[in-house]
């Protein structure tokens, strides 16, 4: 773990001092109903890791109590993934389903407490007779109930005299009690369901409220780590425990944030969406954030666990950036794997003054070389090299072969190009080429100057293989569903061509396809006759480079560039380089990043703000579009702001102070006087509202005031979601986050 300390360890160290516990319990307790995702892996991180790092044991718990959507086949995916993780469960796996009598008598007990009751209010009526934040609710008439016919009512509910919805078990807390939790909340509902475990034994299902607090009493578990969201269920978690009187010593619930990742998903329902829906290969496809996905893709458990740990535990929701994780896998692979030769886009040259044939001994880890180990690449007079690697009319600053420039062949000689064959169409088919015989790497005597090295195969010895590539799954950065699909995440591959080695001795599964990225040998479809490699990710280290690099500065002039219709001006070498910066290292899209590149204004500011903040989209957005436009209007002379501005405004909604929609109208504010940006957002009151307490009660105002539409809305008019949103953001004059009105309107109207 961390060097220092984090909120949950301070809390089990002060535990430990004073006594309260012997030993440390922690417990992880996912739902099985669906694959184990990263967050997953943040919690069995949390939980494993402070078990074994106080001498304690954590317990694998399945939290079993909804029938209708759990499976073994998500109980066996959530054990592989700790195991693979590098975890072991104190003895066997635990279910709560095992503690459903012990359960049913605590319930039994607060009902003689005169603590719970049998309540038999539609549940309509129970969401009214709730009351609102602002205002009390009211008791069932239900709650008078006598001891003894809430006994014989739970005891029939439990073998199935009822229907479902007919009755619930409700705990007597306090109907105005400010946390809407505490006032009366479900202990126990009737499902008439199968269950993977119990089968039809039960007709009653208790709550997550009240299984989990007695489930980790039950299993003496210490510290009950949960995420942010059941913050307020903790009051309840404690009233059960109390009121209870168990015996001593019981555990109390700590809250985390969770983790969020941008361009990811991670709740189940989405996920289960995503597979059942077909627009993914299953639970392990590797686009997925699943364990079983990042495992299929080529993630190491050691890089899952470092960025778990360098993430951290946090108090505050956040959303991590997902290159942090790329780094984090690029930074373990980097060290460990081995290092070939693999063309993805093979393009036949013939060598016409090489005869025979000869095994070039190359190193595997020539980037490490104490460290042991080469293979044979063999060479010979028809090789392949990368289509790409090859340019009739190279711009500027292309460093690869050409008719005028010569290239070495990674670990061998140096060729140079003597002819080019095309087809009819006048495609490039062959390149004929000549080598250098006193040029072979490492016994250079030569004299003969290249710029760089490029990957190749031998025609006679090299191996088909087929290689999927995976980008991001989602092509937004705060993907909601399926429209957000990067319609581009798998692109396949059938015919690449790979060094013999690589098949044949197979150092390894995870290779470095050097100039390409880390890759994987599948472990599902890979065969000798037809191995398969997936991408895991590509070599450029952006993360760690943003972070530490400052960004050279473009000239201001701006040269006019000429258009031929229907063909696109190629770039000039600082163009090209600008462009496969944005959209390799900066991840911009094509079009964003073709803009900046080829304006020379434009990426200058863009440079330059960047030197000023470090996320990248936000600010690339801004000047393509609003920029871009006021210099189109006014002249570059005219604009009223500069880099420093850009970058201001650009944090400010990269913090989620400001909305979208709010920094537009600074922009144009920005524009007209010249003003900074901090100064409008302070002087206009423009601060972006996202404290869910402040933002409740517009909601709640918005709702009471439109029942027809709330009526439609329960009804099923779904659609009706966007005009409850719509008006509590024109409530709030725009200034609600948008993405937090969304949340808790649809959490208001269930
Ligand atoms: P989801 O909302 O994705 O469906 P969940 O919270 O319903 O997940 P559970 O199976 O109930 O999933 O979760 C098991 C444990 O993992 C819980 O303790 C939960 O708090 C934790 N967990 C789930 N998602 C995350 C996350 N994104 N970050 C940290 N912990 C998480
Ligand atoms: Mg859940």
């Amino acid at each position: 773990m961390n060097e220092s300390k984090n909120f949950l360890e301070s809390i089990v160290e002060k535990d430990l001092q004073s006594g309260k516990y012997k030993e440390i319990v922690t417990r992880f307790p996912p739902e099985p109903n669906g694959f184990p995702h990263i967050g997953h892996a943040k919690s069995i991180f949390i939980n494993f890791g402070i078990a074994r790092e106080y001498n304690g044991h954590c317990n694998l718990r399945m939290d079993d109590t909804n029938p209708t959507t759990e499976d073994t086949k998500y109980v066996e995916a959530l054990k592989d993934a700790v195991i693979w993780l590098g975890y072991k469960w104190d003895g066997n796996v635990r279910f709560t389903s095992d503690y459903f009598p012990a359960l049913y008598e605590y319930a039994k007990k607060l009902i003689t407490m005169g603590k719970a009751y049998v309540d038999s209010l539609s549940e309509e009526e129970i969401r009214e007779y709730r009351g609102t934040v602002t205002e009390a609710g009211k008791r069932s008439k239900f709650a008078q109930r006598s001891i003894s016919e809430n006994l014989d009512l739970l005891e029939r509910m439990k073998n199935g005299e009822f229907a479902e919805g007919e009755h619930v078990l409700r705990a007597k807390i306090d109907m105005a009690a400010p946390n809407m939790k505490l006032r009366d909340p479900l202990l126990y509902r009737i499902r008439h369901a199968h269950h993977f475990r119990t089968g039809n034994e039960w007709k009653i299902y208790p709550m997550y409220d009240f299984a989990h607090c007695l489930s980790d009493y039950i299993e003496g578990v210490t510290h009950s780590i949960c995420t942010l969201e059941f913050e307020n269920n903790r009051d309840i978690y404690n009233w059960v425990l109390d009121t209870l009187e168990l015996e001593p010593p019981r555990p109390y619930q700590h809250e985390f944030a969770r983790l969020n990742i941008n361009y990811t998903v991670m709740s189940k329902r989405k996920l289960l969406e995503l597979v059942e829906g077909g627009y993914v290969n299953g639970w392990d496809d590797p686009r997925l954030p699943t364990i079983a996905g990042y495992r299929r893709k080529g993630y190491t458990a050691e890089a899952i666990l470092t960025f778990c740990d360098q993430v951290g535990v946090a108090k505050a929701n956040s959303i991590v950036d997902v290159s942090q994780l790329e780094f984090c896998i690029r930074d373990d692979l980097n060290k460990k794997v081995p290092r070939v030769l693999c063309v993805l886009n093979p393009l036949k040259v013939t060598i016409e003054n090489y005869e025979g044939r000869e095994e070039i001994d190359a190193p595997y880890y020539p980037h490490d070389v104490p460290k042991e180990g080469s293979r044979k690449l063999p060479f010979s007079r028809e090789i392949y090299i990368n289509r790409e690697d090859f340019e009739e009319n190279p711009p500027k600053g292309y460093y690869r072969l050409t008719p005028q420039q010569p290239v070495r062949l990674r670990h061998g000689y140096i060729i140079s190009c003597k002819e080019i064959i095309k087809d009819d169409a006048g495609n490039i088919i062959e390149i004929k080429a000549a080598y250098y015989p006193d040029s072979k790497s490492g016994n250079d005597t030569s004299g003969i100057k290249v710029k760089s090295a490029i990957q190749w195969v031998s025609a006679d010895s090299a191996k088909e293989v087929e290689v999927r590539l995976y980008e991001r799954l989602y092509k937004s950065e705060f993907p909601e569903g399926i429209e957000d699909l990067n319609p581009n995440s798998l692109q396949i591959i059938k015919n690449a061509l790979i060094e013999p080695a690589v098949v044949t001795e197979k150092p390894d599964k995870r290779f470095q396809f050097e100039r390409e990225g880390y890759f994987y040998a599948d472990p599902l479809d890979y065969t000798d006759e037809k191995p398969v490699f997936n991408k895991i990710v590509g070599l450029k280290d952006s993360w760690g480079k943003k972070k530490t690099e400052k960004q050279p500065r473009a000239k201001k002039s701006q040269e006019k560039k000429i258009q031929i219709d229907g063909e696109v001006t190629p770039m000039t070498p600082q163009q090209e380089k600008f462009f496969q910066r944005y959209t390799q290292e900066l991840k911009l899209n094509n079009e964003v990043a073709n803009t900046l590149a080829r304006d020379e204004i434009l990426s200058s500011l863009y440079e330059e703000a960047l030197t000023l903040l470090n996320t990248p989209v936000n600010l690339a957005n801004l000047i393509v579009n609003e920029v871009a436009r006021e210099i189109k209007e006014k002249g570059f002379e005219a604009l009223q702001f500069a880099a420093k501005e850009l970058a201001q405004l650009t944090a400010m909604l990269d913090e989620e102070k400001i909305s979208n929609k709010i920094a537009k109208q600074v922009f144009e504010e920005m524009a007209k006087s010249g003003k900074n940006p901090t100064k409008i957002v302070e002087e206009k009151g423009l601060v972006q509202i996202s404290d869910p307490a402040l933002i409740e009660p517009i909601i709640e105002e918005v709702i009471a005031k439109n029942p027809d539409n709330v009526e439609k809305f329960k009804a099923g008019n779904k659609k009706l979601l966007g005009f409850f949103v719509g008006q509590a953001l024109k409530a709030t004059g725009g200034k609600a986050n948008p993405k937090i009105v969304n949340e808790l309107v649809a959490k208001k109207l269930g």
